[in-house]
């Protein structure tokens, strides 16, 4: 008899009791703007600046709206004009050419590898194909690409990386936290990433004038001088009318929220790790199916779990996805012809016109992809990984015969 699988793939851990406490201390008082502050008081909002600084070893830290707010804001602060070309990853997520689009400016999509990160070679293409003088690094689902590489590769070309760590806050690269390699690192905390308050997002430097032109931009009128985690006031006078005012600030209210979830990060990626490793070792050896391998040198989350299914036949993935789906086991194929939910690719963000990139269709058509939520234990994950382990051969010997005729995604 099949076995069913009955956990939620979208249910996440509650906010932590302190978090608790401390919004409704903040509802009470009624102070929800980061900049209305009774006298003598530090708002939440800087209060989890100054931690999150701290957290990931930066100088300057700024909490923002939305972690598409923060590569917006990003970019602005790195003066990208409209009409110029900005590199990104063809593998990512909607917000992150989106947030290019804001500003009137031109993704230009570089190929993914089979190990889910940035192809350097084709970055390297891109970058002088096009002239861009900016890469906006997703670093996709947590695989994090080999950082000096591609630090390197930027400084060659003259190429800035603003990093979008949406699935990496709390990795770390060779031992340098994710989104400190670049000139800013963007973060989301929003309810499916590592820290939750419902949405949200941050970005990090330890470039003064960038720090400072983030704040102006974020919408700080002239109380600049409240922020702790920001540069001097001489920085910001030099700046001050230069720079507009895009609301998208952060509240006391998600601050408050997220400040005890800092110090779980550490906690979360050991639990999250055990759920992936559960994954890993249920999948070893499945024929049909490649696992991802991940680098010594890379501190993964491990808050979701992909593979790849090389070389299958769109109607197979597509018969895959439903066995597993009535097995209670929810998969996101990024190789779909459609987009669906949070899961569309390149081709699909037809307002950036995007060039194909047949590397990238080959990859994506036969990856799979799930969330792993902290809710999960370990013995879920085996039970995930034992559903799959019998799916996979089976999608793969017998196609269901009104799947057959699908065609390859395009
Ligand atoms: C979630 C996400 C973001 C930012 O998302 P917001 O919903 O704007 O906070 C950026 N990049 C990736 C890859 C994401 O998944």
């Amino acid at each position: 008899m099949k076995t069913r699988f009955h956990g939620s793939f979208t249910q996440r851990e509650p906010i932590p009791e302190a978090g608790i406490e401390a919004a409704l201390a903040v509802l009470r008082h009624g102070r929800l703007h980061r900049y209305n502050v009774a006298p003598g008081e530090v708002a939440e909002t800087v209060l989890l600046e100054e931690e999150f600084a701290a957290y990931v070893g930066a100088k300057y830290c700024l909490g923002l709206a939305s972690g598409g707010a923060a590569m917006a804001c990003a970019l602005r602060a790195c003066q990208v004009q409209a009409g110029d070309p900005v590199l990104s990853n063809a593998f990512t997520l909607a917000p992150v050419p989106g947030a290019i689009a804001s500003l009137g400016a031109r993704p230009v999509f570089v190929d993914v590898t089979e190990d889910l990160t940035i192809d350097l070679d084709h970055l390297g293409q891109q970058a002088r194909a096009s002239g861009a003088k900016i890469l906006l690094l997703s670093h996709m689902r947590g695989h994090i690409c080999d950082m000096e590489a591609l630090m390197a590769l930027g400084d060659g070309l003259g190429v800035r990386v603003i990093e979008d760590c949406a699935h990496t806050m709390g990795a770390a690269w060779k031992g340098v936290p994710s989104g400190r390699h670049g000139a800013i690192g963007c973060y989301s905390t929003q309810t499916y990433k590592h820290m939750n308050s419902g949405e949200g997002g941050f970005l990090v430097t330890d470039d003064a004038e960038l720090a400072a032109r983030a704040i102006l931009l974020s919408g700080s009128y002239m109380l600049y001088s409240r922020h702790s985690a920001a540069p001097g006031p001489e920085v910001f006078e030099a700046l001050k009318l230069d720079v507009p005012n895009v609301s998208s600030r952060m509240d006391n209210l998600r601050a408050a929220i997220l400040r005890p979830q800092i110090g779980l990060l550490d906690d979360r990626r050991a639990r999250w790790r055990v759920l992936y490793q559960a994954m890993e070792a249920g999948l070893q050896g499945v024929p049909g199916l490649r696992l991802i391998p991940r680098p010594q040198v890379e501190d993964y989350m491990g808050s979701s779990f992909q593979f790849l299914l090389p070389g299958w036949q769109a109607g197979r993935v597509a018969a895959l996805v439903a066995g597993a789906a009535a097995r209670g086991v929810e998969l996101k194929w990024f190789g779909a012809a459609d987009p669906q939910g949070f899961t569309s690719r390149y081709a699909h963000w037809r307002y950036a016109a995007p060039e194909p990139l047949p590397q990238t269709d080959r990859i994506l058509a036969g990856l799979i992809d799930m969330r792993l939520p902290l809710t999960f234990t370990p013995a879920d994950a085996t039970e995930i990984a034992a559903i799959l382990a019998e799916e996979v051969p089976r999608a793969a010997a017998d196609i269901p015969a009104d799947l057959v005729p699908v065609a390859a995604a395009d």
